[in-house]
């Protein structure tokens, strides 16, 4: 059985108090059998795993640096992370390939650095409106997983789970429809299983992002290769970010 999987990414909002806030809120919420994780402010992760010390909410990283340490302004490594109990980050956030120019060289070095100093990554990837309009989104998924976590050895993957976002759903209000993310999601499976049969393809959870609301989490949810969310924009209101938990269970 796959693992259900909500992650909350809250990008770059809520201050302390706000963050304080927002944890107590969910702290109230129902767990269900879903994984539920949530992404705070670098700043702020110490300060959310401790108010989530007996929790089973997950917190975990936006990001993280491909090198160990050193002089390197700004950056968060993966031992400083551990360091302080945090085990699991995103890697290749459509924001982080726009703003900050990652590209798949990078999150391939990302990728394999983070997974062999004993993390696990959500990686993100998904074509831009330009790529869907002309026909070219699963060509163009592909390379991005080709150029990236398809060249990892097997062993790698056991610490992998994968998000497909639509560059064009992303804070957009715009979803792509359950259909369509079942589409790609049976074919990002059908390109892990090509490359290393279906006992890994199989448990490997593929997530949707791209304006996950209460309204249509359900329906998305439902379809067979979607294993869950990455949720921003409505992971930063406690219910509805309940509601989109439970709409998993
Ligand atoms: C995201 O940033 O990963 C995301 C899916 O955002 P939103 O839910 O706001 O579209």
């Amino acid at each position: 059985m796959r693992k259900k999987i909500v992650a909350g990414n809250w990008k770059m909002n809520n201050d302390l108090d706000q963050t304080i806030l927002l944890i107590e809120e969910l702290k109230k919420n129902q767990i269900t059998k879903v994984n539920v994780m949530i992404a705070p402010s670098s700043l702020f992760l110490k300060t959310a795993k401790d108010l989530l010390e007996d929790s089973p909410i997950e917190v975990i990283s936006q990001n993280v640096h491909q090198k160990s340490n050193g002089a390197y302004t700004g950056e968060v490594s993966c031992d400083m992370l551990k360091n302080i109990g945090i085990s699991t980050t995103l890697i290749g956030h459509s924001e982080r390939r726009a703003h900050f120019n990652e590209n798949d060289f990078v999150l391939l070095e990302k990728v394999k650095f983070a997974i062999d100093s004993g993390m696990n990554i959500i990686f993100c990837f998904g074509e831009q409106l330009k790529d869907r309009k002309s026909n070219k989104h699963f060509d163009v998924v592909k390379s991005q997983l080709e150029n990236t976590v398809l060249k990892l050895n097997s062993d790698f993957w056991k610490n992998i789970i994968l998000a497909y976002e639509p560059v064009w759903a992303i804070g957009t209000g715009e979803t792509a429809s359950a259909e369509q993310a079942q589409e790609m999601h049976e074919f990002v499976r059908n390109c892990i299983s090509k490359s290393y049969g279906d006992i890994v393809s199989d448990k490997v959870s593929i997530l949707y992002g791209g304006s996950v609301k209460p309204s249509n989490a359900i329906e998305i949810f439902s379809k067979k290769d979607v294993d869950g969310g990455l949720i921003g924009g409505a992971s930063l209101v406690a219910s509805d970010f309940d509601e989109i938990v439970k709409a998993n269970s």
